[in-house]
């Protein structure tokens, strides 16, 4: 079994759905296809949930309606039988009208969910439907039936396991499956998500659920590149990287992958390629366990960081000291990306603001407490990066003109992480660019 996992660009368009279709019919393997919403689409609902949280009824009616109108040009051009077509205007109405009778009941956050829950659901069934009209014998498996996550929104994975190993027995000898990525139900049962760009992370977790052989992430590039190519304009594709490199690349910032998505296939062994839907035959980058190479192969940025200084003389060499302030995070479930500390002050760095305030509070009780806002995190990734001769240098030296906040090394031999003001980010990428990769 391998798990196929189409991005927003991959089925954006109906000319790259039918290449969806080419790419799932080219082998016989069983396999378990995920799809994320067309692409703009859950960009889209988040719109139309903002208007609605703000009240504002006629905007939110207005975006409902722009994207009614794509999905109406969208099946035409998808789909060229009678049937097949009346089908897939039953499938549009049936989600407009849902989200049209939202706009008259009370909005509250698990109604937001709801809204945010239909790209996957139009995506799939719309896609199913294609299937359908080209008898291509597949399975419909509904995502919300088996992917759930706890009261934490941590995957429940061995619930999920369960019930998708015992969702497919019922199918012995089908071969292709459709499922939504992104969607799943929370412990009241509601509809909810795994976070933007989390269909990555239900195809790992259906990977680890079924022990996949591959978890395929097809997408708009051609693999993991060892740069930002929103921000550089010279990267290249990574052939090869480990599950440690990878996942702190994704935590760390590189959009192609969820920052969670790695875990599930590592867990249990699972090799992922990152793939091209656009150019298949691209080698794009694997994911093993395998460590290969020594020094830098890739940098990524994560925005939206703020950092917080503690400041104490008389406290920081007491014992207990940093248990007390990590337990105020623990308290407000906040998790720390980046620990610092010198004889009198401890920076840590958060990405979650929504208890900055109390968080702050609670932290003045052991010291002094500084903010800088706007931060963002710098990851320079590779294998072994401080035991290859020089590079730590080559890194500081392309910094030269930054003012760097914090630097982190030795959590792992993977990764060594700045911090900038966000103002410099770009800046700092392409200098670390011309500094450590051979071009
Ligand atoms: P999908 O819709 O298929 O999930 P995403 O937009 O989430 O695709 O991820 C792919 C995009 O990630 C690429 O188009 C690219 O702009 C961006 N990206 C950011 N960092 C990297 C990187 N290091 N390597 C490759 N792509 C990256
Ligand atoms: N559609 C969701 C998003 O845009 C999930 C995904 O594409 O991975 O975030
Ligand atoms: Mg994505």
């Amino acid at each position: 079994m391998k798990i196929m996992k189409f991005g927003g660009t991959s089925v954006g368009k109906p000319e790259r759905m039918h290449q969806v279709k080419d790419l799932i019919t080219r082998d016989s393997e069983k396999k378990i296809v995920v799809l994320s919403a067309l692409s703009g689409t859950t960009n889209a609902l988040v719109g139309i949930g903002e208007a609605l949280a703000e009240a504002n009824k006629d905007l939110a009616k207005e975006r409902i309606d722009i994207l009614h109108e794509h999905y109406l040009k969208f099946y035409k051009d998808l789909l060229k039988t009678e049937t097949a077509r009346v089908k897939a205007e039953k499938i549009i109405k049936e989600h407009f009208e849902f989200l049209n009778i939202i706009l008259k009941i009370s909005f509250n956050e698990a109604i937001n969910r709801d809204i945010l829950a239909q790209g996957e659901l139009l995506s799939t069934k719309l896609f199913y439907t294609l299937l359908q009209e080209l008898d291509i014998p597949a399975v419909f498996l509904p995502a919300l039936d088996f992917m759930s996550i706890d009261e934490n929104s941590e995957p429940e994975l061995k619930k999920i396991a369960e019930k998708v190993k015992a969702i497919l027995a019922n199918y012995p000898n089908d071969r292709i499956f459709v499922t939504q990525g992104y969607i799943c139900k929370n412990h009241r049962n509601e509809v909810d998500n795994l976070k933007r760009g989390g269909s990555d992370y239900s195809a790992s977790l259906i990977g680890a659920a079924v022990n996949a052989e591959v978890v395929e992430i097809w997408t708009d590039i051609d693999g993991m590149h060892n740069n930002d190519p929103r921000v550089v304009d010279k990267t290249r594709p990574i052939a090869q990287l480990s599950f440690d490199e990878a996942a702190e690349l994704a935590y760390f910032g590189a959009k192609i992958l969820h920052p969670a998505s790695i875990w599930p296939a590592q867990m249990y062994n699972i090799p992922v390629k990152l793939l091209n839907t656009m150019e298949p035959e691209a080698a794009g980058t694997t994911i093993t366990a395998k460590e290969q190479g020594t020094g830098v192969k890739a940098l990524a940025a994560k925005d939206g960081i703020t950092a917080i200084k503690i400041k104490s003389s008389r406290m920081l060499l007491a014992y207990g000291f940093l248990r007390k302030v990590f337990e105020v995070f623990e308290k407000y479930k906040t998790s720390i990306d980046m620990i610092t500390t010198s004889e009198v002050a401890v920076s840590v760095t958060i990405d979650d603001l929504s208890h900055l305030e109390d968080i702050v509070k609670e932290l003045e009780a052991y010291g002094i407490v500084e903010i800088d806002n706007n931060q963002t995190i710098i990851s320079v990734v590779g294998n072994m990066i401080a035991e290859s001769r020089g590079t730590l240098a080559k890194i500081m030296n392309s910094l030269a003109d930054f003012p760097v906040r914090m630097v982190s090394y030795g959590g792992s031999r993977h990764n060594v992480s700045l911090l900038v003001d966000a103002k410099y980010k770009n800046d700092a990428l392409k200098s670390l660019n011309n500094g450590l990769f051979e071009w």
